[in-house]
This record gives structure tokens, C-alpha cells and sequence, in this order.
């Protein structure tokens, strides 16, 4: 075999494509068109449990790769991800990696799309229905109401709020008097809701948290500042769920013996 021969072997495939598929919140019918198209189409996709249990069982056993938790229990390094990614696109495969949500909200999609980028991989962005608006929309809580909130903040409440380096201001929070949307923040829910009750926030203002939302058993709980850490535990909330706090998600009670979808009992109790 000749020099020639071997570089040729090695560009002979073309890269595939990799998609960054936003999944949307796991009701299956609120996948994006080409998102539907794309797992139909593609010849494997990367998920892990974020998408929800109907999607994850739309996908086809022998085209899916679980890279979520690793046996053992804990998360496969994201490094691995992206090298995997990579290596698929090298053999000329059409990969998806597909998201719960949106990719690029809370979703390592930039660091995807960098290292993709720094590996000369095409790739595509599909973007999804994010669960930071729709799981409080369909429980009825709007992110924006012209009598409540005239802008909306998307926070992680992954961090700890006492921590002096905490990436997320909670005080300035406070002051802004519009919505604000915590995501992977049921842990923590004590601490951020202290924080914002100390940084001088109304301790009545509504608080909602919805969890699985669009998932089969999907629940909403509510309270206030001061009382939601109480209903969170007595109706053992877990992730995932978002926390809504603002008076839209007072604003749920005028509409919510109206509100219809199949998710599950739309009433607090259920
Ligand atoms: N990229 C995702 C967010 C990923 S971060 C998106 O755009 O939706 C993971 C967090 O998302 C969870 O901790 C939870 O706060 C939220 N989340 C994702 N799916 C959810 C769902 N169906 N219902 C409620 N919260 C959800």
C-alpha cells in the first residue's frame, strides 16, 4: 500500500452531520417537525433520561446510545460525549444528539457546537421547545403577563446561593420585579428562596413548581417565598421540575379549573 493509498483510505469517508436536537419537554407531539424527521432519519442518536420516558421509547433500540449515567451511577464526563460525537461523525454516520428541551438552554449545546466546530464537524442546531417556558405553561403560569411581568430571567439553582462566587446575583434578582425561572433548583429551593425573602422580596409572592411537565404524572405544586419548601415536601417533589416564582404564577388560580391536557390531574392535590 502506498502513502497515497493510506491518506486516501482516511478521507475516503465524509464526516457525517451531527444535530443538536432539542427534544422539547417530553410530550412527544411537541417535538419539532424536523426533530421527528431527524430520528427517524439518523443513524444514531445520544440521549440521556432528560427527554423523557415516551420519546426515549420512540427511539429504536439498535440506533441509541444512552450517554447519560454511566453504570455505576454517575454522569459520563461530557469530554466523552463530545469525543464520541466525533468519533461517529468521522465514520460518516448521521448523528443526533438529542436534549431535553432546548439545546443551548442549560443544555451544553455551545460546548458541543465549539468542540464540533474545533474538530471541523458539521453540524446543525435544532432548536427545541425549552421546558423553562413550557412546563409553567401548561400549567397554566404565562413567563410574561402585561399586569405582572414585563421580563423574565432564566436562572440555575444548581449553585449554592450563600457562596460568595455564586454565578447567579439573587439580590439583583429581587429588585428586577419580573419573573424568574429557576431550573435544576429543587434541591436548593430552600436556599435561593431565603436568599431572595432576605434580599427583600415580598415573602406572599406566588411560587409554582412543576415538575415532569408534559410528562405522563406531570405535577405542579404552589405556595409562596415562604411556604413552598413545605409544599414541595409534602407532595415530595424531585426533579425535574422548574420553579416559577413571580405573580404570574398567582395568576394560575384564575384559569386553572379550565385548564385541559392529558399529562395529569391539573388540580394541586393531584
Ligand atoms: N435544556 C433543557 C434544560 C436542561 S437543565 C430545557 O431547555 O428544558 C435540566 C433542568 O431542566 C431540570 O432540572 C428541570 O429544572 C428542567 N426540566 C427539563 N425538563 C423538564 C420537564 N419536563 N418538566 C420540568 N422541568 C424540566
Amino acid at each position: 500500500m502506498t502513502a497515497e493509498d493510506v491518506s486516501a483510505d482516511a478521507t475516503d469517508v465524509d464526516p457525517g452531520t451531527v444535530y443538536l436536537v432539542g427534544s422539547g419537554p417530553g410530550d412527544p407531539d411537541l417535538l419539532t417537525v424536523r426533530a421527528r424527521r431527524l430520528l427517524e432519519e439518523s443513524d444514531v442518536v445520544l440521549h440521556d433520561k432528560l427527554p423523557g420516558p415516551k420519546i426515549i421509547e420512540m427511539l429504536p433500540e439498535d440506533r441509541r446510545e444512552d450517554v447519560g449515567k454511566r453504570a455505576g451511577g454517575e454522569r459520563t464526563p461530557q469530554s466523552e460525549i463530545n469525543e464520541r460525537l466525533v468519533e461517529l461523525a468521522g465514520e460518516g454516520k448521521s448523528v443526533v444528539r438529542l436534549k431535553g428541551g432546548d439545546s443551548f438552554v442549560f443544555g451544553r449545546g455551545g460546548e458541543e457546537a465549539e468542540y464540533l466546530a474545533a474538530h471541523e464537524v458539521p453540524f446543525e442546531v435544532v432548536p427545541g421547545v425549552t421546558s423553562a417556558i413550557a412546563a409553567p405553561a401548561v400549567a397554566g403560569v404565562p413567563v410574561t403577563h402585561r399586569d405582572h411581568a414585563s421580563s423574565v430571567s432564566f436562572v440555575t439553582g444548581h449553585e449554592d446561593p450563600t457562596k460568595a462566587e455564586s454565578a447567579v446575583d439573587w439580590a439583583a434578582l429581587a429588585k428586577t420585579g419580573g419573573t424568574i425561572v429557576v431550573l435544576m433548583g429543587v434541591g436548593r429551593l430552600p436556599d435561593y428562596t431565603k436568599a431572595l425573602r432576605e434580599a427583600g422580596m415580598d415573602p406572599e409572592t406566588p411560587v409554582a413548581l412543576v415538575e415532569r411537565g408534559t410528562w405522563p404524572g406531570q405535577r405542579v405544586a404552589t405556595g409562596t417565598l415562604e411556604t413552598i419548601v413545605d409544599a414541595r415536601d409534602e407532595r415530595d417533589i424531585s426533579p425535574p421540575a422548574v420553579t416559577v416564582i413571580g405573580d404570574v404564577a398567582g395568576s394560575r388560580e384564575l384559569v386553572v379549573d379550565f385548564l385541559r391536557n392529558d399529562y395529569g390531574p391539573a388540580a394541586e392535590g393531584a
